[in-house]
């Protein structure tokens, strides 16, 4: 630590980076549930797409599961953040299961933008990663009706009926940058193509790669705190790269820092996706210090002051059996 004053070693931290409202209220949902009906607390699939966050939970008695039918008859289960699509929600249904769903809103805001094109008999070019739990979920609200684009190639694949009734809408933690791109050779195809009524695209993702974008070129390497499910993380580590960072990384952990990285590097740029808890950033910032890094400066591109409150089912339990 006492070389860092005498040499260039220095660390840039992005702002905004890590927890979004969000990832906040679905985390918060899961506690508040096992402090009120104590565990097992049943969660479909990861609550958050970060291996520390489940982890821990796991450890204080949460059941992650796949599917539905893996959970007992009549238990009480909560949605992760990432939404479900209908068939999911009758699934747990004709189990008998309470449900609690901590779907971001700014997923279901989506969901009804796919359930709004449906009835007006749009069809609907989603945008986004094929796999991914949330397209799984958004695409499940009208699957007759939405096609995915997620490769430049899927472009052309992309059958409508009539060009002139053809919406485009995306995934939440998508690259701005791509997504406008796919957009664009979207809109070759189709010019009457309608855009979203609102972002699709999160405030909290587009706010991160912003952050990343300006301290980016100055870095010779990124770090991004986040996990390999996690889409917007992956993108943070593109976005570094395009941004002119010499290099970028995405690790879980300090401990997955490969030295070999670090050699002749002087300025460092962190950051972290919206499922990763401060904790791991400042493990980060702590493994750089010892090995000869000194200041941190904050690189602040914005403020965020979004929240969301708890599920309304949730709410309503808290309040009525204090
Ligand atoms: Fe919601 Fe965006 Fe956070 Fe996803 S990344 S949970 S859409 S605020």
């Amino acid at each position: 630590v006492t070389e860092s004053s005498s040499t260039n070693k220095r660390i840039l931290l992005a702002k905004p980076r890590g927890y979004c409202a969000g990832v906040d209220r679905a985390v918060d949902t899961v506690e508040r549930v096992l402090d009120k009906y104590g565990p097992p607390v049943y969660v479909r699939k990861e609550i958050v797409h970060n291996q520390h966050v489940v982890h821990n939970l796991r450890e204080r008695g949460v059941v992650f599961v796949e599917d539905t039918e893996e959970v007992p008859e009549g238990s009480l289960l909560v949605f992760s953040a990432h939404g479900v699509s209908p068939a999911v929600r009758e699934a747990a249904e004709r189990r008998n299961l309470r449900t609690i769903d901590a779907t971001c809103p700014l997923v279901t805001k989506v969901h009804k933008e796919v359930n709004r094109f449906a009835r007006k008999d749009y069809d609907i070019l989603l945008i986004g990663h094929e796999g991914h739990e949330e397209v799984e979920g958004t695409s499940g609200e009208s699957p007759e009706r939405v096609q995915l684009v997620d490769k430049p190639e899927d472009v052309d694949q992309v059958e409508v009926r009539d060009p002139s009734k053809v919406v485009w809408l995306s995934q939440t933690t998508l690259s701005v940058d791509e997504t406008m791109e796919r957009v664009e050779q979207l809109q070759e195809r189709f010019p009457d193509m309608q855009a979203p009524p609102s972002d699709d695209i999160c405030y909290a993702t587009s706010n991160r790669q912003v952050a990343v974008k300006a301290m980016a070129a100055e870095c010779d390497l990124v770090l991004v705190v986040g996990s390999q499910n996690s889409s917007n993380s992956k993108r943070l580590v593109e976005v570094a790269l395009q941004s002119g960072a010499s290099s970028a990384h995405l690790i879980d952990y300090a401990s997955d820092v490969d030295d070999s990285w670090l050699e002749g590097v002087e300025t460092v740029g962190v950051t972290s996706g919206a499922s990763v808890p401060d904790v791991l950033v400042f493990q980060v910032l702590d493994y750089l210090q010892e090995r000869g890094w000194g200041d941190v400066e904050e690189v602040t591109t914005a403020n965020e002051k979004v929240s969301f409150a708890l599920p309304r089912e949730l709410r309503k339990d808290l309040d009525e059996n204090p």
